[in-house]
């Protein structure tokens, strides 16, 4: 049988179910584009080259078209919509060429892996895997607290991550700039990467300190490196930037310490998105941590005796942060009244229309709301570049509700960086949204358009590929992704998205 396909390989593709035709492929290793069709069977890839004289149940015409695997997000916070039933297509992803998303990132992924993992296998519209997330992990052992763990609440706070990574986590994330992840000393983290290390994942981080906040974005990165290199880990900075003036510049410096690191043989690597504004929540951005502190901010916030202590802090961090201006509200969190007139001003247009100064604006709307979501225009296009030029960035959307990375990263990248700016070559582009994810993750059969590979295909248009997500209207898909095809089964056609639910969970080296 296996002869007879061998020599007749037309044959075989008589009955490929899906062959993409007259495109140019961009395979995701970074090796040039070529012409060359796809031919697709089940959930594989069956054939690459020139089949244009075959058959199948489906031709889908890419002329003028690029055809790319599909695209891999090493960094989301899609977790609740692929948990909720209207949501769970995940169109935002599936519309931007996202075939797959990594989540729980920033140490929020929860402690019920195995059960979310097996949800998933209901259907949901990209593929997805999930990190194992410290904070959870945290929370569930010291609750808010600041302490250092004991030696035995560290102990349970290792087996719960045991059991996450045992039940499919991908690797292992922590968010050390939010609390509670922020009350964890270094050897607190390094403790739990090993077991980590020891089940064979890697170590995700939102680092410390992204600003001058507290020990610094340079100090962020040697603690990342130095996390690394004890407990023997891979490690991916996630979303990686220069957050505010005062490091504006030191991409050379953490460029060259990363560098360094990955020439004495250290699997190092980084994500990032293409906009000059970060996604936070406002107290995240302005309270100092000792004020979070076993869950308290309400109670500091409203303290007479605390205020002035408070307010100069925050005085600070909004200075940091580029000032009232540069914090745009983008949504009301929390479950106090919403006060829907704020959204889309900054802080500098709320605190004049409240008639005081922005900290106290800002403490005012965190006391009623509970807290809210911000935009935070604080990084320069140098940095950006910088980084983006490194083989070791890979393109992460950090997709959050309220800024429109969630609904435009990939073809912001593509458009922006590729055909207008020409910072970097598509064939380079495509390969940091593709392979290096999969390569770095362990994620097998993805990121590569090759014959016996899982067909996630995209073939998206050069010429209108965009992003039409703004900061006032981060809810809006993306155009120019033509075709999205997810494990073989067709999720977007002619720029419109299928009813399928074609994604899976991904396991560790699966
Ligand atoms: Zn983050």
């Amino acid at each position: 049988m296996r002869l007879f396909f061998v020599l007749l390989p037309g044959l075989l593709l008589a009955q490929a179910d899906v062959i993409l035709t007259g495109g140019t492929v961009v395979d995701g290793t970074g090796a040039p584009a070529r012409r060359a069709d796809i031919a697709i069977k089940g959930d594989r890839i069956v054939r690459i080259g020139d089949l244009s004289r075959e058959k199948a149940g489906r031709v889908l015409d890419a002329k003028g078209l690029v055809i790319a695997p599909g695209f891999i997000d090493p960094h989301t916070h899609a977790l609740e919509d692929l948990l909720d039933d209207a949501r769970k297509a995940n169109l935002n992803f599936l519309m931007q060429g996202v075939t797959t998303v990594i989540t729980g990132n920033d140490g929020g992924g929860p402690v019920n892996t195995g059960e979310i993992l097996s949800k998933w296998e209901q259907g949901i519209g990209t593929n997805a895997a999930l990190l194992a997330g410290h904070a959870s992990i945290r929370r569930e052992v010291l609750a808010m607290s600041d302490a250092v763990p004991t030696a035995e609440q560290l102990d349970r706070m290792k087996g719960l991550l045991g059991r996450s990574l045992e039940a499919g986590a991908i690797g292992f994330s922590t968010g050390l700039f939010y609390a509670p992840g922020s009350f964890a000393t270094t050897e607190e983290v390094i403790e739990l990467a090993k077991v980590a290390a020891a089940a064979g994942r890697y170590y995700d981080s939102h680092v410390r300190d992204e600003s001058s906040y507290t020990i610094g974005f340079l100090g962020s990165v040697k603690e990342t490196l130095r996390i690394a290199r004890e407990a023997k880990i891979p490690v991916h900075f996630a979303h990686i930037k220069c957050l505010g003036t005062d490091v504006w510049g030191q991409s050379k410096e953490a460029i060259a310490l990363i560098r360094e690191a990955r020439a004495q043989g250290m699997k190092i690597t980084a994500d990032q998105y293409p906009y000059t504004a970060s996604g936070t929540g406002l107290s995240s951005a302005l309270v100092p941590r000792w004020v979070m502190a076993g869950g308290k901010m309400r109670e500091r916030l409203s303290d007479p005796s605390l205020r002035g202590k408070i307010v100069a802090e925050m005085t600070e961090n909004m200075r940091r942060r580029g000032g009232a201006a540069s914090l745009l509200i983008t949504g009301l969190r929390g479950s106090g009244p919403k006060d829907r007139a704020l959204i889309g001003k900054n802080l500098e247009e709320i605190a004049k229309m409240k008639g005081k100064p922005p900290v106290e604006a800002a403490i005012e709307i965190m006391l009623a709301a509970g807290d809210a979501g911000v935009a935070s225009f604080n990084m320069n296009e140098d940095d950006i570049a910088a980084f983006m030029k490194e083989d070791w960035v890979m393109t992460g959307s950090d997709g959050s509700d309220g800024h429109p990375r969630k609904y435009g990263t990939y073809p912001r990248k593509l458009r922006v960086y590729v055909y207008e700016k020409k910072r970097i070559p598509l064939e380079f582009a495509i390969r940091s949204m593709t392979s290096l994810p999969a390569q770095t993750f362990g994620i097998r059969d993805r990121g590569v358009l090759k014959e016996g590979a899982l067909a996630d295909v995209v073939a998206f248009d050069p010429a209108t590929i965009r992003d039409e997500a703004s900061y006032t209207e981060p809810q809006k898909l993306a155009s120019g992704m033509r075709y999205v095809l997810v494990n073989g089964k067709i999720a977007v056609e002619g720029g419109k998205p299928a009813p399928v639910l074609a994604g899976r969970p991904v396991r560790p080296g699966r």
